[in-house]
């Protein structure tokens, strides 16, 4: 496994390109074992490339920049373990050592949920992953469904500015009593973990009452606030149409239900992706899917 720094380090792709449809896993490094599967998914579809980088324009002045956990060590012994041809782990300065200039403005897609609670957010996310794919050229780029609105917004750059690459989604790993695995997790202490708990709750709350034949938003959303009271603060529960993140009259087809809360100090958020045919409602996606 390559470890690159700098971008003279980033010639050692062009050999890795002519092997196949290069991947790029794109994160922020502190990594468990859902960072890990994107990458398990990734090594069926060609040579596979993680970037750690801790992006400081997707954080706004009063988040978790300086304290976001940064152990890269660490994270290389993981990801030695597994089949990954190469790190990129650049410094700040690779990445914006000429400041700040162009900026990606996120399109329709970022309209509510975090692109509302977190402003700048979604700007910060596109700029950082344009200039990966820039740098990186993959071929195919994997994301978590954890961050779906982000899955969704990434999209909307990629066909709008006619990217040549390929986005997959790959599912959310759970802890055992199903709370999304996240590097923020590790802020939480026991009392605050458990409390947790609530939002994996609450979206189960809310497809229990799709299953029963509700359809209509504003009950959802009310169970799904409900179930969230444990928390500290409730940022959002939201009803959305997949792709285009439009609210539904009533809902159909695909589904993002999408909570996030502060437990503490700590800001999680966590999704179910539901497919509705009739009576019937099933896990669904978001991009593209792969057999592997
Ligand atoms: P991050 O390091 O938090 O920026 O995440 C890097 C990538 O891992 C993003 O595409 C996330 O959506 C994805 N990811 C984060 N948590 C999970 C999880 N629990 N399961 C699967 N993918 C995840």
């Amino acid at each position: 496994m390559e470890v690159l720094r700098d971008k003279a380090d980033l010639e050692f792709l062009l050999d890795l390109k002519r092997d196949g449809p290069m991947v790029l896993v794109p994160t922020m490094g502190a990594l468990h074992e859902g960072h890990l599967s994107l990458v398990e998914l990734g090594n069926g579809l060609g040579p596979v490339v993680v970037s750690i980088f801790v992006n400081p324009t997707q954080f706004g002045p009063n988040e978790d920049f300086e304290s976001y956990p940064r152990v890269l060590e660490n994270d290389l012994d993981l990801l030695g373990s597994l089949d990954v041809a190469a790190v990129f782990a650049p410094d700040v300065s690779l990445m914006y050592g000429d400041g700040v200039g162009v900026k990606v403005h996120p399109g329709s897609r970022s309209t509510g949920l975090c692109g509302e609670d977190r402003p700048g957010h979604f700007a910060g996310v596109l700029t950082v992953v344009a200039k990966l794919f820039g740098l990186i050229q993959p071929d195919i780029a994997i994301f978590g469904r954890k961050d779906a609105q982000q899955c969704l917004v990434i999209d909307q750059m990629v066909h709008d500015l006619a990217m040549p690459v390929s986005l997959v989604d790959g599912p959310t790993l759970r802890e055992p009593d199903g709370l999304a695995m996240s590097s923020r997790n590790r802020y939480l202490d026991q009392e605050q973990r458990d409390r947790a708990g609530c939002l994996v709750k609450s979206l189960r709350a809310g497809r229990t009452l799709l299953e029963q034949g509700e359809r209509n938003p504003a009950v959802l959303k009310a169970i799904m606030e409900k179930e969230l009271a444990p928390a500290d603060e409730i940022l959002y529960a939201e009803v959305r149409r997949v792709p285009d993140m439009e609210i539904f009259p009533s809902v159909s087809g695909r589904v993002l239900l999408a909570v996030s809360a502060r437990v503490g100090v700590t800001r999680l958020i966590d999704n179910f992706v539901l497919e509705i045919n009739g009576d019937e409602i099933r896990e669904g996606f978001l991009l593209g899917t792969v057999s592997c």
